[in-house]
């Protein structure tokens, strides 16, 4: 189970780069803040350096978190951005990542997507023939030859997967069976081709699935370079490496997927000599390192049961209200921050401020008798928090980021 327990926290009160939770406040200026912890950004890419084979380039998925501070620390511990709307293009390209290592995902991009990728020089990932034609028609009117990659959305179904995005009908890039035809007709266009992106899914906690979805990409992209005889300067195998957000849930085996990648990564070098394989990791690298830090605005009974009420909810931290892609909710790691030292003898529900029965942080969870004042902290916050909430959803402050 995920770190709260592991966390520093002398006299009962977490600390997160060495401040109190009380002092990260009155830093933050506010509660709710989200705080993220630069120290564990650094060490969990430093971990992949180790445990996977030194040839796989890292990417980081601006979406889990598009924090620019946040954005800029990434941008000196991975080897490029994946980033999916001309917003988030901006921010990768501020921190002074080279365009060449940028490249621009989604389905429906917008005429202001395609233009703004082309005239910075970022990778374009085709999701369709049609975005072909207008990736053309814009590279010729501002007298560029766009850079492009090709998504296919594989012909396997990973076996058991958190989110699948990838294998059977799918609105993300062209099916394995269209890519040979669409390869040939890229080859005749105004574009140059500049990689692959097969992108199979995501929040993958199972090794196996894991090692056997890379071993088919690398087996597919073979297979497109025999039949069409490309030769692209990189290979984007999608990620998928989840995290555990909840009790029983453990952490994945790195060091076996490393061990098994090698395995695929020498025929696909031999194959395709110089192209580079990259890893695109979202949640992976951030969601651990971020907290969601909110107050308790009021304790009271109803029928028996006792309710903490805080001034945080799903408007900001929408994923631990398990609004957010859960079938069945379940609870974040959730932890009373000023009292980390005391017995967790209280059932109590935690909610949100939000007049919806929705808004809920924790059911039925197990803390030390908490009063009005105190923290209530989330876990595994670094990801899909502030900005996959609905923050515009009954008016409430946006909540505070800082980065430390
Ligand atoms: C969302 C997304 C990711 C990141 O997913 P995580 O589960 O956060 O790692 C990576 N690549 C693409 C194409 C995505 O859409």
């Amino acid at each position: 189970m995920t770190g709260l327990r592991n966390l520093s926290a002398p006299g009962g009160v977490l600390e997160i780069g060495n401040l109190s939770l009380h002092r990260l406040a009155e830093r933050a200026g506010q509660t709710p803040f989200f705080v993220y912890d630069r120290q564990q950004l650094s060490d969990r890419v430093a971990v992949l350096r180790r445990l996977l084979p030194p040839q796989l380039d890292i990417h980081y998925s601006v979406k889990a978190n598009p924090m620019p501070a946040l954005v800029q620390h990434m941008a000196g511990q991975v080897d490029g951005f994946d980033v999916a709307s001309a917003g988030e293009m901006r921010v990768a390209l501020d921190t002074g990542m080279s365009a060449q290592r940028i490249s621009m995902a989604g389905p429906g991009k917008s005429r202001l997507d395609f233009s703004s990728a082309v005239g910075a020089g970022i990778n374009v990932t085709l999701e369709s023939a049609s975005q072909l034609d207008t990736v053309e028609l814009i590279g010729r009117q501002l007298g560029l030859r766009p850079r492009v990659a090709l998504r296919i959305n594989p012909d396997f179904q990973p076996r058991i997967s958190g989110m699948r995005m990838g294998g059977g009908p799918r609105p993300f890039g062209v099916d394995a069976e269209q890519a040979p035809a669409l390869l040939a007709v890229i080859g005749k266009r105004e574009v140059d081709l500049v990689g692959l992106h097969v992108f199979w899914g995501s929040q993958c906690l199972d090794k196996e699935t894991v090692i056997a979805a890379q071993r088919h990409v690398a087996q597919l992209v073979i297979r497109l370079a025999d039949i069409s005889g490309i030769h692209p300067d990189f290979v984007n195998m999608g990620g998928g490496f989840g995290v555990p957000y909840f009790e029983h849930e453990c952490a994945l085996d790195i060091g076996a997927i490393g061990t098994a990648m090698q395995e695929w990564l020498v025929p696909l070098g031999q194959r395709l000599p110089g192209t580079r394989p990259v890893l695109e990791l979202g949640r992976y690298l951030v969601s651990e390192a971020g907290l969601y830090v909110c107050r308790i605005l009021d304790r009271k009974q109803s029928r028996g049961q006792t309710f903490l009420i805080t001034d945080g909810g799903l408007h900001h931290q929408l994923a631990a209200s398990g609004n957010f892609g859960q079938v069945l909710r379940r609870n974040y790691p959730v932890a009373i921050g000023n009292r980390m030292d005391s017995r967790s003898d209280e059932i109590c529900h935690v909610v949100g401020c939000l007049c919806t029965p929705l808004d809920r942080l924790a059911d039925a969870v197990a803390l030390p008798r908490a009063e009005i004042g105190d923290f209530v902290v989330v876990g595994q916050s670094g990801a899909y928090g502030r900005s996959a909430s609905p923050s515009g959803f009954l008016s409430h402050p946006l909540p505070a980021e800082i980065l430390v």
